[in-house]
């Protein structure tokens, strides 16, 4: 069932056995495999059906930082978004950001979850084999193509081995043709099935505990028209996205002063996201042209490829991951005469003849406890205090960008994959903005010294409340968050059910 504040009539309580709040990709999936188990789900989240601005205004932040990139109805970047939705890095509508995503799926590599010495506070207290069958389960439920068999596929193996000779490496990634938008796929189970209550159009704002303060015993919720419900449930999952879920833990500060999580300052804090750059070109040589086909970005559903340096030079250099992607921009009739008069041959693919690539860098950041997400005195129009996010950067970071890209430059042309053009604006944090990859601000730890939830994504110091959100990254060198935010949706469904059985 889904309903509308607004439908509810007087009704101010309701009782189900879980209460998950948001409902993008990580709230939608957990919810809908819960019920699906016979669970009684109460979904609460914020937006509604259609986009509301007034509404989205409840995710306006107050930079201290970096800033995020702006709302700008005139990009050219995301022209297939609406012109209020051209920029924006998380949405409050039914569905959330999956509204507005690209649909690139990829799985974090087996070392991205190792602790690498020469990055702080890298690693991930789970390993990949912890997160693999749900990422295999999760392609093959939404119908993906299989990642393990494309990276062994004969092309992509000798490609791979002809680049690792240059000392550079290799990843696939998976792109949907339609993005999986999760109110389209999950709306219809979620009207007809009797296991959810979606409840639209109300807002979290503060979770309330039991006396011993170790149990969440309900959600207090406000919509923008005055409307208030208190949702009681045994288990609660916050699936907000990281900032929002940050923002309620430290919102919650009625009965624990730092708010729930928090008895280490650890909420908020690791704050990072993937910095990316995308007005760079590549002048494709023989190599690429050799791989074109592997490099076309069209038609969709397809794999492509993305490069690195390979994990040894990282860790020769003390580098951070950043990874490089190739966007084929096709030849118009100028550059056709132009290539024609210095008597150039013709790089093709599939859909064309190819005049160079477009590059996007995209960096992974340092996990440091200064890049750090607080609440403000500055309040929403719901009463909430809003975010004040301090998003910044170490040496390390600045460093790694350089020397990676005087390693690729080097290395690309060796290997002939190409020359890269950056004019006079060559990547460098400064001209960078946010890949609308929000990670680490309730990271998992071992204990609650090292992180905000366990590896089993609850939150520490309390018995019955969860994170399912990139929060929870305590690292995220690879581009792309979702796979994993889908895949630990789905290892915390399956652990809470188990645990009910147990229960039983
Ligand atoms: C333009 C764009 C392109 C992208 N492309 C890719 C890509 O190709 N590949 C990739 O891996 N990632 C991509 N991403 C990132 C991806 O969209 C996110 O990682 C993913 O959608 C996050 O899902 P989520 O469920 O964790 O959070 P969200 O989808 O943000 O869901 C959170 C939900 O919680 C609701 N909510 C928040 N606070 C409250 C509250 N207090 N009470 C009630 N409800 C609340 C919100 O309204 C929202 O519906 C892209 C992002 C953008 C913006």
């Amino acid at each position: 069932m889904i309903t509308d504040i607004l439908e509810i009539g007087e009704q101010t309580k309701l009782k189900g056995q879980v209460v998950v709040v948001g409902s993008g990709i990580a709230g939608a999936e957990i919810a809908t495999h819960l019920a699906r188990h016979g669970q009684d789900v109460i979904l609460i989240e914020s937006g509604r059906e259609k986009f509301d601005s007034s509404i989205q205004g409840l995710n306006d932040v107050i930079f201290t930082g970096k800033r995020h990139r702006e709302l700008n109805p005139n990009s050219y970047y995301h022209q297939y978004l609406p012109p209020e939705l051209r920029g924006v890095s998380r949405v409050r509508q039914f569905g959330g950001t999956s509204n507005v995503w690209t649909g690139k799926w990829k799985y974090l590599q087996s070392s991205d979850f190792e602790p690498r010495e020469w990055v702080p506070n890298s690693g991930w207290p789970i390993d990949f084999t912890d997160v693999l069958e749900h990422y295999r389960s999760a392609a093959q439920d939404y119908g993906f193509g299989d990642l393990e068999a494309e990276a062994m596929r004969p092309e992509i193996v000798k490609f791979r081995a002809k680049i690792a000779e240059n000392g550079l490496k290799m990843s696939s990634f998976y792109w949907e043709q339609t993005p999986t938008r999760t109110a389209i796929r999950f709306g219809s189970e979620m009207r007809r099935s009797d296991n959810i209550r979606v409840i639209l159009g109300i807002t979290a704002t503060e979770l309330k505990l039991d006396d011993s303060c170790q149990r969440v015993t309900e959600v207090v919720c406000r919509s923008l028209e005055g409307k208030e419900l208190v949702v009681e449930g045994q288990t609660v999952i916050l699936a907000t996205g990281a900032f929002e879920s940050a923002r309620l833990l430290l919102a919650s500060d009625s009965q624990l002063p730092n708010g729930i999580g928090n008895q280490y300052d650890l909420v908020g804090r690791f704050y990072t996201d993937h910095p990316k750059h995308h007005t760079g070109t590549l002048k494709p040589d023989s190599l690429t042209e050799e791989y074109a086909h592997e490099l076309q970005y069209a038609p969709k559903p397809r794999f492509c490829v993305c490069f690195a340096l390979d994990d040894a030079t990282q860790e020769k250099y003390k580098l951070l991951e950043h990874v490089l992607y190739l966007k084929p921009i096709y030849e118009r009739t100028r550059d056709r005469l132009w290539r024609v008069l210095r008597g150039g041959s013709p790089v093709r693919d599939n859909n064309g003849v190819i005049a160079a690539y477009r590059v996007k860098f995209v960096t992974e950041q340092v996990p440091q406890k200064s890049s750090c997400l607080k609440l403000a005195t500055e309040l929403d129009a719901l009463g909430q205090r809003k975010l004040e996010v301090d998003w910044n950067f170490t040496e390390q970071d600045h460093y790694s960008i350089a020397k990676t890209l005087e390693l690729l430059t080097h290395r690309f042309a060796e290997a002939k994959l190409g020359r890269f053009q950056f004019g006079d604006k060559p990547p460098k944090l400064e001209n960078m903005t946010d890949a609308a990859h929000q990670m680490g601000t309730t990271r998992m730890g071992n204990s609650l010294q090292e992180g905000v939830v366990d590896t089993d994504c609850k939150v520490f110091g309390t018995e019955n409340l969860y994170v399912a959100s990139s929060a929870v990254f305590p690292t995220g060198p690879s581009y792309s968050p979702t796979f994993t935010i889908l895949a630990l949706a789905r290892r915390l469904g399956q652990h809470l059910l188990q645990k009910t059985l147990v229960n039983q």
